[in-house]
C-alpha cells in the first residue's frame, strides 16, 4: 500500500495508516483545497522537466456546463489536465488536441489546449458504470481503441500521431503514446476526485520528462519518489498546490521553480468561425440547410448554440455560384 502522508505545520509527516483515515486531522488544509486556484507550475529538477497542475475549479465548472455524470466529469477532467500539461511544453500559439476514441459507452473524449487555455467534451455526458475496485471506471467507460494526438505547430503542418490505448485510464494512454509515437519517455499522472453529489473536489496532474543527457541516478531517485507518492488527486484534495506536489516528486533533489501561471477554460468558437465553416460546405449541403427557417449549430466544446437565418444561408449559397 502507498504510504500516506500529509502536512502538519509545513513538515512532512509519514503515516502508516491509510491517508483517508487521517486527512481530516488537517482541517485547515482540507478547507484550503476549496479555494485553490487553477494553476500550472513549471520547474526543472537537475535536467528533468516537472510540470504540475491544479484545475479543480475549472473542471468543476466545465463538468457543470456539460451536465456531466460523475464518470464523465472524471474522464473529461483527466483529458483536459493531460492537454494542459502537454500544451505547457509547446511554444506560444501552438495547440494540442487529445482524442480518446474507444468502443466503450462514453464515446469519444476530447480535450484541446493552447497555452494556458483548455476546453473539452465527452460524447456521452451521462455515462454510468458501477464502481470498479471502489473507483470510477474510466477505463471501462472508454473501452478499447486509440488515443489520437494532434499538434498544431507554428510554421509547420499539423502533426497527428496515434497509438492503441493502454487501459483507457488516460494518463497511462498518454504516457504510452508519448513513448511509442513521439519517442519521448515521460511520466504522466492525472487525477480527478468527484464527491457523491457530483462536484469535482480535486483535479490536476503532473508531467515528468527527462531532458537529453540527464543523470540516471536522478531519474532513479524521481522514480522512487513517485512510487512512494499517494495519488495526485489525494494530494490536491488535502490542499497541496502544484509547487508542493513538484517538491514531493523531487524530494531529496534541487528544485528550480520557473513559473506558475493561471489556467482557464476558453472555447475557440465564435459566430464568425462557424459561419466560415458553413461557407466551406458544398452547394448541395447548403441547399439542404436553406430549406429550414433557422439553422442551429451547436459547439460541443462549450455547449453554446449559434443560430443562422435562412437569408444568411442563402447568402452563403449564392457565394458558391
Ligand atoms: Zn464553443
Amino acid at each position: 500500500m502507498l504510504p500516506a502522508f500529509y502536512v502538519a505545520e509545513d513538515k512532512l509527516v509519514f503515516k502508516d495508516d491509510n491517508l483517508y483515515n487521517e486527512k481530516y486531522d488537517c482541517k485547515v488544509l482540507t478547507e484550503r483545497s476549496f479555494i485553490m486556484q487553477n494553476i500550472l507550475t513549471k520547474a526543472t529538477v537537475e535536467g528533468v522537466r516537472i510540470y504540475a497542475l491544479c484545475t479543480t475549479k475549472l473542471v468543476n465548472e466545465l463538468a457543470g456546463r456539460h451536465k456531466c455524470s460523475h464518470l464523465a466529469s472524471a474522464a473529461l477532467g483527466r483529458a483536459m489536465n493531460g492537454a494542459l500539461l502537454l500544451a505547457a511544453t509547446m511554444k506560444d500559439n501552438e495547440r494540442i488536441t487529445l482524442r480518446l476514441k474507444g468502443d466503450g459507452p462514453i464515446g469519444e473524449v476530447v480535450a484541446d489546449a493552447e497555452g494556458n487555455c483548455v476546453r473539452g467534451y465527452v460524447e456521452n455526458n451521462d455515462v454510468f458504470l458501477p464502481l470498479k475496485d471502489g473507483k470510477l471506471d474510466i477505463g471501462g467507460a472508454i473501452g478499447n481503441g486509440n488515443i489520437i494526438v494532434t499538434r498544431y505547430l507554428q510554421n509547420a503542418e499539423p502533426f497527428t500521431g496515434y497509438c492503441e490505448l493502454q487501459d483507457g485510464e488516460i494518463a497511462s494512454d498518454l504516457t504510452k503514446y508519448l513513448y511509442e509515437s513521439e519517442q519521448t519517455p515521460a511520466s504522466v499522472a492525472l487525477g480527478v476526485l468527484v464527491d457523491k453529489e457530483g462536484s469535482v473536489i480535486a483535479s490536476g496532474g503532473y508531467f515528468v520528462q527527462a531532458m537529453p543527457g540527464c543523470d540516471d541516478e536522478i531519474l532513479a531517485q524521481l522514480e522512487e519518489n513517485i512510487n512512494m507518492m499517494p495519488y495526485v488527486s489525494q494530494l490536491l484534495e488535502i490542499g497541496y498546490d502544484p509547487e508542493k506536489i513538484i517538491r514531493i516528486i523531487a524530494r531529496g533533489l534541487e528544485v528550480d521553480i520557473k513559473e506558475s501561471v493561471p489556467v482557464h477554460f476558453k472555447c475557440r468558437c465564435s459566430r464568425e468561425r462557424i459561419l466560415d465553416a458553413l461557407a466551406s460546405l458544398n452547394s448541395d449541403a447548403l441547399h439542404e440547410l436553406e430549406q429550414d427557417e433557422v439553422t442551429e449549430v451547436h459547439c460541443q466544446f462549450c455547449n453554446s448554440t449559434y443560430t443562422f437565418t435562412q437569408e444568411e444561408i442563402t447568402a452563403l449559397e449564392k457565394g458558391k455560384q
